[in-house]
């Protein structure tokens, strides 16, 4: 009904230019929205507190979604049929497994589209050979020095093109922001904030999935700092580049340590990994702030620790207890 009292209105017309089914899509996927929100509210929904839906964040990107009920098809020819738009050609980055459920044509800031498709694939696909060596266990300890620190002080350093990229960054944002409101240079500068944007964003996709590739290839347990994500590094486009890695290194790295039958865990980010003295337990080492610049430090006990490996081993070690406390209580 509300759908076709919208397309009634001369300023929403244009609605009927598009497939009904993603109309409908757009309304049911907002209904469960507001149905999680208000059960959330009322306290019938587990987990974290929901906030109110919100509409989509008005940057340059769009997207619109196909289910089934829409009837795209993908055709032999290797088209793609689209409701209302026709067939488009498409270069494909891999083969699809499956028939797709679904598929979401994006637009990006700088004009790109992209489909990509929901594809059901068995249990246990990206399954991957148990490691039973004790010694194939890490702990992930994640920094601004190094990127992150792993077992035996091993380091993942951070990127070159991080620092590249804040400069870039901040470069095109302030030449934005010099451009006047409304005028055809500030259109152009917005449209090259956005390529930057999407330039580091694709580069480190590609960097966080090969150093994600290596850690869930090595380790059967892997265990990192549950920490606050947000606002470990100075400086706002350095916040942009640097801490959203983390974000999606550590979201990814625990999906994919889920497909490959690794265990994974974050250790409560309250766990003082860094202050802990691995050696006989009392919180000896550095706190704060300030604490951040020291590199090593002595704990009362006569053990001299290097920083990031004597939480590496704290994250492990505490990761390990919580796995197995779990594994127990599993078998109960
Ligand atoms: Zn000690």
């Amino acid at each position: 009904m509300l759908i076709t009292e919208a397309k009634r209105t001369p300023e929403r017309s244009w609605l009927s230019e598009v497939s009904a089914a993603v109309l409908q899509q757009a309304l049911a996927d907002a209904d469960r929205a507001y149905k999680n929100f208000f059960a959330s509210l009322n306290g019938t929904r587990r987990g974290p507190r929901m906030g109110s839906p919100r509409f989509k964040r008005r940057t340059g990107a769009q997207s619109i979604r196909f289910t089934r009920n829409a009837k795209f098809a993908v055709l032999d020819s290797g088209r793609l049929r689209l409701p209302k738009i026709g067939e488009l050609k498409v270069a494909w980055s891999r083969e699809l497994p499956a028939t797709p459920s679904s598929v979401t044509v994006s637009r990006t800031a700088t004009n790109k589209y992209y489909a990509s498709f929901v594809v059901a694939v068995e249990d246990g696909a990206d399954m991957l050979e148990p490691l039973s060596d004790a010694d194939a266990e890490t702990g992930i300890d994640l920094g601004l020095k190094d990127f992150a620190v792993l077992r035996g002080g091993r380091t993942i350093d951070n990127p070159r093109f991080f620092r590249r990229s804040e400069r870039k960054l901040r470069k095109a944002q302030r030449e934005f922001s010099r451009k006047v409101t409304g005028s055809a240079n500030k259109a152009k500068a917005r449209a090259k904030v956005a390529k930057v944007h999407e330039r580091i964003k694709d580069t480190r996709s590609d960097w966080v999935d090969k150093q994600i590739h290596r850690i869930v290839a090595e380790n059967q347990g892997i265990y990192v700092e549950g920490l606050s994500v947000t606002g470990l590094s100075q400086g706002r486009a350095a916040k942009s580049v640097h801490d959203a890695a983390f974000g999606i290194f550590l979201s990814r790295l625990e999906s994919k340590a889920a497909r490959a039958g690794r265990t994974f865990v974050r250790v409560d980010r309250y766990f003082p990994s860094t202050r802990l003295c691995s050696d006989c337990g009392a919180l000896t080492g550095p706190r704060g702030l300030e604490g951040l610049k020291v590199r090593i430090w002595a704990c009362g006990c006569g053990a001299t620790h290097d920083r990031d490996r004597n939480a590496e081993l704290n994250i492990r070690r505490e990761g390990k207890r919580l796995a197995t406390l779990a594994a127990g209580l599993a078998e109960r």
